[in-house]
C-alpha cells in the first residue's frame, strides 16, 4: 500500500524521512543495543535524547535564554487546566480571547480556577473572523490573556501579535507552532500538543516565562506544576519518552530544510493553491475572512452536502483521508500542516476539480 495523502487535523501526517529513520533506529538506537522506547529516562542515552530536541527547538524558534520550555503530558485540553492553575494565582482572573471551539472550550476549563473575563468574542459571526484588538476588552489586572493561536476546527489564525503590554501573552500553538517564524519574547508562555507539526501525541510542549514560575495555585498536582518540571528538567515524573525523540527527529528534519521561514513559504504556497481554487469556485466555500485565513486547517463546503459523502468516497479511492469537517461545522476540512507536501495539495485540487465538473 503507498503513503495516503493524510490530511487530518491530529494526530496528522509525519515527514516521512523521519519515519523512515525512526524505523531504522527501531531495534538498536545509535549501537545501545536498545531501542528508545525502553531506556531509562534518566540514562545518559535518552538525557542526550532529550538535550536535543530542546536545544533543536529553541534554535528553531529562536527561543530566548529567560525562558523554560517543557515536555509535559495531558495535552492542550490537560493545559487548559494547567495554566490557570499555575497563573491565574497572584490575582484570581484571566482574560480570554474567544476565536472559535479550542479557545471556547480553554475559557470554560479556566472558570474553575478564578475569573475569567471574555476580552472578545467571534461566536456571533459564528467565529468566521478574529475579533479586531480595538474591539477587546481587556482587564489591566489580569495576571494574563489566554488565545489561540490557530483555531483547527474553524480555520481561523493570528495573522499578527497580540499587544497585551505588561500582561503576560499566552497562546495554544497546538495546530500552527513551527508553521512560520513568530517572536518568542512577546509571549509568556506558549503550549502545543505535538501531533499536528511536531511529532505523535503525549508530548505536550510548554514555553513559559521564567518570572511566570512560582505562582502554582496550592491545588496544582506536582506533576503539572511549571516550577517543579522546570527543575527537574522536565523529569519530575517519566516523560513520554518515544514522543520527545521523534518530536526531536521533526525539529532537526525541519531544521535541515531551512527552518521555519522555509516552512513558511512552503506552507503560504500551499495554501494559496487551495484557498485560490477555492474563492474561484461557485461549487466549494470557504466562510473565514480572508485576512483571518489558516494556513494549516482550510474548512469547506460543497454547494449541496447531500454530495459530502460521495466526495469523502471518491477522495478515499484516490489515497486522499481524513477529509471530513469537523461535527460541529459540517462539510470538509483538510488540514495542511509542515509535512503535507504540494503535491498532496495539488492532488486534492485536482481531485475537487473532476468532482466539481462531474456535479455541477
Ligand atoms: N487546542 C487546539 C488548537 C487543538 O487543535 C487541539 C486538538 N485538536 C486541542 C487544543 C486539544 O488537544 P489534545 O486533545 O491533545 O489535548
Amino acid at each position: 500500500m503507498p503513503r495516503v495523502f493524510n490530511f487530518s487535523p491530529g494526530p496528522a501526517t509525519l515527514p516521512e524521512a523521519v519515519l523512515r529513520q525512526a524505523a531504522d533506529e527501531m531495534m538498536d538506537w545509535h549501537g545501545s543495543g536498545m531501542s528508545v522506547m525502553e531506556m531509562s529516562h534518566r540514562g545518559k542515552e535518552f538525557i542526550a535524547i532529550h538535550a536535543e530536541a530542546e536545544a533543536t527547538l529553541r534554535e528553531l524558534m529562536g527561543i530566548p535564554s529567560g525562558y523554560k520550555v517543557l515536555f509535559m503530558q495531558g495535552g492542550a485540553i490537560g493545559e487548559n487546566a494547567i495554566v490557570p492553575m499555575n497563573l491565574i494565582g497572584t490575582n484570581g482572573k484571566a482574560d480570554y480571547v474567544v476565536t472559535g471551539d479550542w479557545s471556547k472550550k480553554s475559557a470554560k476549563e479556566a472558570k474553575t480556577y478564578g475569573t475569567v473575563n471574555i476580552a472578545a468574542n467571534g461566536e456571533p459571526s459564528k467565529f468566521t473572523a478574529i475579533p479586531k484588538q480595538s474591539e477587546w476588552k481587556l482587564d489591566p489586572a489580569a495576571s494574563y490573556v489566554h488565545i489561540c493561536s490557530n483555531e483547527t476546527i474553524g480555520g481561523v489564525e493570528f495573522h499578527w501579535t497580540p499587544d497585551t503590554g505588561s500582561v503576560p501573552l499566552v497562546a495554544d500553538m497546538s495546530s500552527n507552532i513551527l508553521s512560520r517564524p513568530i517572536d518568542v519574547g512577546k509571549y509568556g508562555l506558549i503550549y502545543a500538543g505535538a501531533q499536528k507539526n511536531m511529532g505523535p501525541s503525549g508530548v505536550t510542549v510548554v514555553i513559559v516565562r521564567d518570572d511566570l514560575l512560582g505562582h502554582a495555585l496550592p491545588v496544582t498536582p506536582s506533576a503539572f506544576n511549571y516550577q517543579t518540571q522546570a527543575e527537574a528538567d522536565s523529569m519530575y515524573n517519566t516523560p513520554p519518552t518515544y514522543s520527545i525523540y521523534i518530536a526531536g527527529l521533526v525539529y532537526k528534519h525541519v531544521k535541515a530544510n531551512g527552518g521555519l521561514a522555509a516552512m513558511e513559504e512552503h506552507n503560504q504556497a500551499k495554501a494559496r493553491v487551495l484557498y485560490d481554487y477555492l474563492d474561484a469556485s461557485s461549487f466549494y466555500s470557504n466562510p473565514v475572512a480572508k485576512e483571518d485565513r489558516s494556513l494549516m486547517n482550510v474548512p469547506f463546503k460543497l454547494k449541496d452536502d447531500s454530495l459530502d459523502e460521495a466526495f469523502l468516497k471518491g477522495a478515499q479511492a484516490k489515497g486522499m483521508i481524513q477529509l471530513k469537517g469537523h461535527r460541529s461545522v459540517g462539510g470538509m476540512r483538510a488540514s495542511i500542516y509542515n509535512a503535507m507536501s504540494m503535491e498532496g495539495v495539488k492532488a486534492l485540487v485536482a481531485y475537487m476539480q473532476e468532482f466539481e465538473k462531474q456535479h455541477a
